[in-house]
């Protein structure tokens, strides 16, 4: 992989090498990128992708990094950040949404012109893209519900539109899952609506959020996907596991289902903790637990492991995540 070359071939573009990626993921720990970039159009992001699958180097997307653990061993090739993209725009009752703008920003969007439909999504701290590959929801809500169209880039550089049926979105899941497409933009489709139902909505799911998530601590919200026939946190609850703390990581006391990042943890603390919790619960309940967060990355040499510890260490957290989750917990007051 000739670095050198691809940072001359796209000399416009923001490009930083061997970037600790624990600066940007909410649960504040991961190896480095060998390359991060930051597009910020859609025509450059096809320009790179098809560069990168001319010469079959790995490709990695992030939006927010919001529902991703990185291995400390970090990410090979070239790593996508699509934070940049990030215009919003509304047309009557339609929102069209590049894939790095937060969902928190268009459901508050949503709520200035009036319209209705996003008021679930006022504290999930993806991008728009993110929301799409997971088929984000809460609250009896997913974006599945108010998506009407998806642009998407494939891996070989072409651009399409596809309808929401398209996407074949099912619980915390749609098909570029499995094909791996981009998402680049979003046009949703909502109703309006009264403004002040729309507010006394957001500040009721915002209360409910605050008072039962651990959004003090850094980390990757629910870790687990809801097993059919239980909830997650009760089964690690009844298993005696709450509270318990593996290097910096933590079963957050507040939220079983939540692994918080209490004291400088590395993405092995979580990724060995996530594996024991799954161990506990098969041995007690016979229920196989299935991640919702995603781990992705190289696994960590011994050397790696300890360089992590010294990155997390001295890393400075200016990334807007910070930002995401004061607006959900201060959208009250801000509207
Ligand atoms: C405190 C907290 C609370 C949360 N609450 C909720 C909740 O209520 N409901 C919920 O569903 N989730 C929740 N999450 C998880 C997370 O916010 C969602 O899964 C969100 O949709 C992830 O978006 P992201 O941009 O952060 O994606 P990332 O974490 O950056 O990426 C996740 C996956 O999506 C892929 N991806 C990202 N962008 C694109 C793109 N443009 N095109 C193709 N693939 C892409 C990545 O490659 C990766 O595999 C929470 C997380 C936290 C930290």
């Amino acid at each position: 992989m000739d670095i050198q070359l691809f940072k001359e071939t796209f000399s416009d573009s923001i490009i930083k090498i061997n970037e600790p990626l624990a600066h940007y993921t909410y649960t504040e720990t991961g190896g480095p990128a060998d390359v991060l970039v930051f597009p910020k159009r859609k025509e450059e992001i096809a320009a790179i992708v098809s560069y990168i699958n001319e010469r079959n180097w790995p490709l990695t997307i992030l939006g927010n990094a919001s529902n991703l653990i990185v291995k400390d061993g970090g990410i090979p090739g070239v790593t996508l950040i699509l934070t940049e993209m990030d215009q919003i725009s509304v047309k009557d009752e339609k929102i069209t949404a590049q894939a790095g703008a937060a969902l928190i920003d268009v459901s508050k969007k949503a709520y200035q012109f009036g319209l209705t439909g996003l008021e679930f999504a006022c504290g999930i701290p993806g991008s728009v893209g993110g929301a799409v590959f997971m088929n984000a929801g809460a609250y009896d809500g997913e974006v599945k519900d108010v998506i009407q169209t998806v642009t998407l880039l494939s891996r070989t550089g072409e651009l399409k539109e596809v309808t929401n049926e398209e996407m074949d979105f099912i619980y915390r899941n749609s098909k570029i899952q499995k094909t791996g497409d981009i998402a680049i933009d979003v046009t949703f489709e909502l109703k309006e609506g009264d403004q002040d139902a729309i507010k006394e909505r957001m500040d009721e799911l915002t209360i409910l959020r605050t008072t039962k998530q651990p959004l003090e601590y850094p980390s990757c919200g629910s870790v687990f996907k809801r097993p059919t026939g239980y909830f997650t946190g009760k089964l690690i609850q009844d298993a005696g596991l709450q509270g318990l703390t593996w290097g910096g990581a933590q079963i957050s006391t507040k939220h079983a289902g939540f692994i918080v990042n209490i004291n400088k943890a590395t993405a092995t603390d979580y990724i060995e903790l996530i594996e024991h919790i799954k161990s506990v619960i098969l041995e007690k309940n016979s229920v196989q637990l299935e991640t919702e967060v995603r781990i992705i990355g190289e696994d960590p040499t011994e050397l790696e492991k300890k360089t992590a510890k010294n990155i997390i260490q001295k890393a400075t957290k200016e990334f807007k995540k910070t930002v995401h989750v004061e607006q959900s917990i201060q959208l009250a007051d801000e509207m």
